[in-house]
């Protein structure tokens, strides 16, 4: 049942629960949470939405269908959603505060709990591919900027200009959080193309569009990963959770699989992912008794300003069930078993007679 708590709707639901057994194999998707509300998500775009969720399911399921690993599935479902502008991650990130798409990732392996993270990336056409290359390749789990570059290159990694990141969208909700913070509008970046005469307007608070991905095998292997160009005017080389494994990424064989979106800074302070794993594994909560209660210790911390912590997260259990929990008004989110007919849901109240 889906429960409201006063002023701020607090939105709980079981995504297509899985039969027992568990399913060969599973997947599930977010693609950012926040202030997504029907009002001001047009039909087209709703549904631009909505088929890139689709496909990022059937990229994934195809590679599980076929017995691939888990690790594979969430690798090419994110750079997938790397190169879609839709999302805040790749093409189509956030901008800081100097004007520069500074994108972060990290990916875990919960057959080994091997795990690698980057931060700071601005030439780097896949992240999440750099992110699998530090864990695989190198003795580190997280590098960060330009040393985190270097690495990619000796990895033959995709390198692109930074203005590659550029959309006209996220440029225009850059000046409109650099105006409202009184702080310098920065030149467009060398490459970008001209400011265009009239603008789209879009649904968007200022900074979600992170995107996640969870994935169980027909060999009983949890990946998780996440991709994030972080939020909006970010200053100062600021990081959020995305990278953080513990924070924004978490799996372990037989336990847990985690990705998170949200305000970044209360997800590392509450160590969502692996909170969430450490309840299912220590006091055998379940996927969504866990990934409830840590989503309601999100809002319930706040920051010096008194502003609680805002978000979502995908969680599936060691079995292959997938479920969500967050406490924002929408999160492009979805979720397929093998076999199963594909999720796909974004406003709050969708999904709840699942429950
Ligand atoms: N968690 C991301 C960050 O703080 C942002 C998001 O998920 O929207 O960088």
């Amino acid at each position: 049942m889906k429960r409201i708590l006063l002023a701020f709707s607090f939105a709980l639901s079981a995504c297509a629960t899985a039969p027992e057994p568990a399913p060969r194999w599973s997947i599930v998707v977010h693609g950012g949470a926040g202030v997504i509300e029907r009002a001001n998500l047009t039909p087209e775009l709703e549904a631009q939405y909505r088929a890139a969720m689709n496909r990022a399911l059937a990229t994934g399921g195809e590679i599980l269908e076929r017995g691939g690993s888990s690790l594979d599935a969430v690798e090419a479902v994110i750079r997938g959603m790397e190169d879609d502008p839709l999302f805040n991650t790749g093409r189509g990130a956030v901008f800081g505060a100097d004007g520069k798409n500074h994108l972060d990732a990290s990916i875990m392996d919960g057959s080994t709990r091997a795990a690698g993270a980057v931060a700071d990336i601005t030439h780097t056409r896949h992240p999440i591919g750099l992110a699998r290359a530090v864990m695989e390749s190198s003795p580190h789990v997280m590098l960060i900027g330009e040393g985190a570059e270097a690495f990619g290159q000796t990895q033959g990694l995709e390198q692109v200009p930074p203005s590659y990141f550029f959309t006209e969208r996220r440029w225009q909700q850059l000046e409109a959080e650099l105006r409202r913070r009184n702080l310098p509008i920065p030149a467009r970046p060398e490459g970008a193309p001209p400011a265009p005469q009239s603008l789209q307007t879009y649904p968007d608070d200022h900074r979600f569009g992170t995107v996640g991905v969870v994935a169980f095998d027909t060999h009983g292997n949890i990946a998780a990963g996440t991709s994030t160009g972080g939020t909006t005017a970010k200053q100062w080389g600021g990081v959020g959770d995305s990278p953080i494994i513990g924070a924004g990424t978490y799996a372990q064989n037989g336990v847990c699989g985690v990705s998170a979106t949200g305000t970044g800074e209360y997800f590392i302070r509450v160590g969502v992912a692996r909170e969430i794993c450490a309840r299912m594994e220590l006091r055998h909560e379940t996927a969504q008794a866990a990934a409830d209660h840590v989503i309601a210790e999100v809002g319930a911390t706040t920051n010096a300003a008194g502003v609680a912590g805002d978000g979502g997260v995908i969680v599936m259990d060691g079995r292959g069930r997938a479920v969500w929990a967050f406490n924002t008004p929408g999160i492009y989110r979805a979720s397929q078993f093998a076999g199963g007919t594909p999720v796909v849901q974004i406003f709050a109240d969708e999904g709840e007679d699942d429950e």
